[in-house]
């Protein structure tokens, strides 16, 4: 335990109480807590972890579109849709995951893609073996999308709702 000596001579420990006495709350100077060698041990372990994360900002992905769960085990939930391609399923590595819905395939039932450039959304139908439907009609090639059409994989049904498009455009998602 490293303890630190306040101007008054209390003596306490800087992991627990900070630079701050517990005993007359005075705050030691960073020189007395640099007194020590241990100056990397007795910074806030946050900083270390806390710094990429700023860094990683910039990664976001804008959302252009959502997916809203209207039937099914996922009945209320939403799912985010990125510019380009969107592949649908419920493995893990797909960009939209559908959890506990087994009639929904693995990989690739379906794939949403959204056009930066044209600004429009089509449906196309995955290579898994089982059919995507669109407003109740199997998808065997692209589909245009439009607001709050229903897309059915499975047992569970979809509401498209579009964020850009004619209305709205990130600026620079082409890029
Ligand atoms: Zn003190």
């Amino acid at each position: 335990m490293s303890l630190t000596r306040c101007p008054n001579g209390h003596m306490f420990s800087t992991r627990k109480h900070g630079n701050l006495c517990p005993y007359c709350s005075i705050s030691v100077e960073p020189a007395a807590v640099r007194g020590g060698d241990r100056k990397a041990a007795q910074q806030p372990e946050t900083d270390d972890k806390t710094m990429p994360y700023l860094g990683e900002t910039k990664g976001i992905h804008p959302v252009t579109g959502w997916l809203v769960c209207i039937e099914g085990p996922q009945l209320g939930q939403d799912y985010r849709i990125m510019a380009e391609k969107n592949f649908i399923g419920r493995s893990e590595e797909m960009h939209i995951r559908i959890i506990g819905d087994n009639t929904v395939s693995r990989r690739n039932h379906a794939v949403i893609v959204y056009d930066p450039k044209k600004r429009n959304f089509y449906l196309l139908p995955g290579d898994a073996s089982g059919l995507a439907y669109h407003n109740n009609e199997a998808v065997y090639s692209p589909v245009e999308l439009t607001s709050y059409d229903v897309i059915q994989l499975g047992h569970s049904k979809f509401i498209f709702i579009p964020l850009c498009g004619a209305h709205f455009e990130w600026e620079d998602s082409s890029g």
